[in-house]
């Protein structure tokens, strides 16, 4: 009787124990206090991640941690799911990853063990762009599922992967797109986007930022887990257009840039392929694969340059939470690679009219994981053993043998932050006997440097033989020496010196900085800041004390104009201002129109935006009227007295074609209005010559690289012309159409405006935190 009790006790607590664990699993629909993806529904940030943290404390299958944090200062966290057993032993498997990713430490023989021990790691991330909402719904959902259906298909992707799951990549931005949804639902404006940048700096170009990682964002997520974790795939998931494909799927189309291994393109292909045949099963249709999307930029792309696939969905969009009715003739006639209202052997289903909703978003990313997941499971072993290949074959890199960055540089500062940006990247730099900084490239990364040290030459895509460009996906260039003024050797013989790990570290603040080196200008700053008086001589040379022929040089006020269009390029110009040290203050319309701005600016800046966008702003009744119109008579006049009374002003890229109407400026664009067939340069690295006798040019060689994308080019006897592209030969790196159309024609106009001055880029010389090169001449202008 009491053994028979002491057992039933024994049993009962047992199952009262399980019963615990698998109760205490909050369910979603009651945490969140509605269904996920019901309508009209959307997330806080701060109940995703207590959610995380309440799924940890009630499973075994899965650890949450914070890997840093959003430049806004909330937690980033990652979700690591798999067996117990495997989450008892992530040390271990680490260390698999680790050895598998360099086949220098690990030969062949010691790798196959290790084939059928480690796992296959899977990073998935959500929601970078916030306005794409779904995902970090279907992350929070599918986590609930995965650690809780005891399903045998779930078994074995627990059994076979490491999922890292990151719910969201821009948690400020999925803050920033609830609030305003909220805000607005039930208005005419419901399912608008923010009019504001849903990442402080860079808004959409979150997902461009990952060789050059400026924002704290991509800085944790490639420290904390690329680098770490070394994932065989890495899928980000996107929302594309309400009015095409459901979802894309890769294959992606070309061009791949040639340094991605082929081995890894293939492994895309086929994960990609087998993904559309489970949705396609799974009665999803509107399925969409080799289209739309090219695989050039590593901009968008780090894994794939780190032996990882990368795998992309773009769902078709609702409107935020709110469901869109779709009528078949608002169906696009017409997209890249395939013909959204016609089957074809890549759209073989074609979705054409119906009710979309957010639920509907997240039952097509939820089959898209399960599926992904379970080939990650299925073909584990077979995908260690490509992973490590393709480190072999990069290790094994015939031509060229290293890349060499002389020790003598024009501009010390830009080389050393262009090489810390690298070692960020998982290169290995050394340093040989002579000085010189070297880049072996018997290394697993290095089709990485290679692709980012070397000038890209995109092929010339057209639509049909003699028909328009195919518009790439990204930009065509990413040259960091002509982006960073930095000279590099590629060189193929033996390297003979002997080598040591490279000294990257910042050095010790001098007295004084020559005019071409970037340190310069934090320096200045810095004296600035704390007080101290700043000379320069007419070279453009810095220093924190008087020497006989210098002037002194008084801190720029600089005002930057911020319209309500979130527009990226703005935020870039806030961003390098700051990395510098420039104080600055954002003029909204209404602060220009109110004039007087001598009183309290030396320089205002107007980012790259279309004469439209700034001149009338959003239409009235697009937006709640306080975001809405532009500069308008009124500012266009404030500005006029500004640099009639001295003022400095300064317009980037297309804004320069706004400041020729508004100031009455004589220059003409030459190729403003000219169809892509004829004139055509996507985001181009070009060569022009400067006239060095203008302060504006003060640190830079003569021949220098500009950055063009949608630039404006000035004729070639345009007042005040001082950068000019040389009569052939004008592209330097990327893809450029119809280049006599600005052969000899002008980038650069700095003239004279009553007492003030007037600079109009016909390049964008701050291009996305990059164009260390091109900075100075923005720098000088602001100095003007
Ligand atoms: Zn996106």
């Amino acid at each position: 009787m009491l053994r028979g009790s002491a057992a039933r006790h024994a049993f009962s607590i047992a199952l009262l124990s399980a019963a615990i664990s698998t109760a205490a699993v909050p369910v979603p629909q009651t945490y969140f206090g509605h269904p996920i993806g019901a309508d009209r529904q959307l997330l806080d940030w701060d109940k995703v991640v207590s959610y995380f943290q309440a799924l940890a404390r009630s499973s075994d299958k899965i650890r949450v941690a914070e890997y840093g944090r959003s430049a806004e200062g909330r937690p980033m966290i990652v979700a690591t799911i798999a067996s117990p057993e495997t989450l008892r032993n992530l040390d271990r498997y680490r260390e698999i990853q680790r050895r598998l990713a360099d086949p220098r430490i690990t030969s062949r023989t010691q790798a196959e063990p290790l084939f059928k021990e480690g796992k296959n790691i899977v990073l998935l991330t959500c929601s970078i762009h916030a306005t794409e909402v779904a995902s970090t719904h279907s992350a929070v959902e599918f986590a609930y599922r995965l650690i809780t259906e005891n399903n045998p298909r779930f078994q074995e992707i627990l059994n076979n992967t490491i999922l890292l799951l990151v719910p969201s990549l821009n948690p400020d931005g999925l803050d920033i797109v609830t609030r305003w949804y909220r805000s607005t639902l039930g208005t005419k404006f419901e399912g608008t986007s923010p009019p504001e940048l849903y990442q402080k700096y860079v808004g959409h170009d979150n997902n461009r930022d990952w060789y050059i990682f400026s924002q704290p964002e991509t800085r944790a997520t490639v420290s904390q887990l690329h680098n770490v974790w070394h994932p065989e795939i890495v899928y980000d998931v996107h929302q594309q257009g309400a009015y095409a494909s459901r979802m894309f799927i890769p294959p992606w189309l070309d061009p791949a840039e040639p340094n991605i291994d082929p081995i890894l393109m293939q492994e895309m292909n086929a994960v990609g392929t087998s993904m559309a045949a489970d949705l396609t099963a799974a009665g999803k249709t509107g399925i969409a694969i080799h289209a739309a999307y090219d695989f050039w930029s590593p901009s968008r792309h780090y894994q794939a340059f780190h032996a990882g696939l990368r795998i992309l969905t773009e769902s078709a969009s609702a409107s935020l939470a709110t469901p869109l009715v779709v009528t078949p003739d608002q169906i696009d006639q017409d997209a890249l690679g395939y013909k959204p209202r016609e089957k074809s052997w890549n759209y073989l289903q074609p979705w054409l009219s119906g009710v979309w909703r957010l639920r509907d978003i997240i039952d097509y990313q939820e089959a898209a994981f399960d599926s992904l997941l379970h080939y990650a499971a299925v073909n584990r072993e077979d995908m260690l053993r490509k992973f490590y290949q393709i480190g072999a074959d990069q290790v094994g890199r015939a031509s060229p043998a290293a890349i060499v960055i002389p020790k003598d540089q024009r501009d010390p500062g830009a080389a050393r932050r262009m090489l810390q940006t690298l070692a960020f990247g998982d290169v290995e730099i050394s340093r040989d006997d002579t000085g010189d900084t070297v880049i072996p490239m018997r290394q697993p990364y290095s089709g990485y440097a290679k692709s980012l040290l070397e000038r890209q030459q995109y092929p010339n895509l057209l639509l049909y033989p003699g028909g328009p460009p195919q518009r790439p996906y990204d930009v065509t260039a990413h040259t960091l020496p002509l982006l960073f003024g930095v000279d590099v050797k590629f060189v193929d013989q033996t390297l003979l010196q002997k080598t040591s790990a490279a000294d990257l570290r910042d050095p010790p603040p001098r007295a004084s900085y020559s005019a071409s080196d970037t340190d310069a200008w934090q320096a200045a700053n810095r004296w600035w800041s704390s007080g101290i008086n700043v000379w320069r001589s007419d070279a453009g040379d810095f220093a924190n004390r008087a020497q006989p022929g210098w002037h002194e040089v008084r801190r720029p006020r600089i005002g930057l104009y911020k319209s309500w269009n979130a527009d990226i390029d703005e935020g870039w110009t806030r961003w390098l201002l700051e990395q510098f040290g420039f104080a600055y203050t954002s003029l909204r319309n209404a602060d220009i129109q109110a004039g007087n701005l001598s009183a309290h600016f030396d320089a205002i800046v107007f980012p790259d935006e279309t004469p439209n966008a700034i001149e009338n702003g959003r239409a009235p009744g697009s937006m709640p009227p306080e975001y809405t119109g532009g500069l308008g008579s009124k500012g266009a006049e404030a500005l006029r007295e500004f640099a009639r009374t001295g003022g400095v002003l300064i317009f980037l890229n297309r804004a320069s074609d706004y400041a020729i109407g508004a100031l009455g400026l004589r220059a003409k664009n030459a190729v403003a209005g000219v169809p892509p067939q004829e004139f055509y340069c996507p985001g181009s690295l070009l060569n022009v010559t400067l006239d060095l006798r203008d302060p504006l040019t003060r640190g830079l060689p003569q021949d220098i690289a500009v950055w063009s994308e949608a630039s404006p080019a000035w004729n070639a006897d345009a007042d005040g012309g001082i950068a000019k592209y040389p009569d052939s030969g004008v592209l330097a790196s990327g893809w450029l159409l119809g280049e006599k159309r600005i052969a000899g024609k002008t980038a650069l106009i700095h003239e004279k405006y009553g007492a003030g001055n007037v600079v109009l880029f016909g390049m964008r010389p701050q291009y996305r935190a990059q164009s260390y090169l091109t900075f100075k001449l923005f720098f000088n202008a602001l100095l003007l």
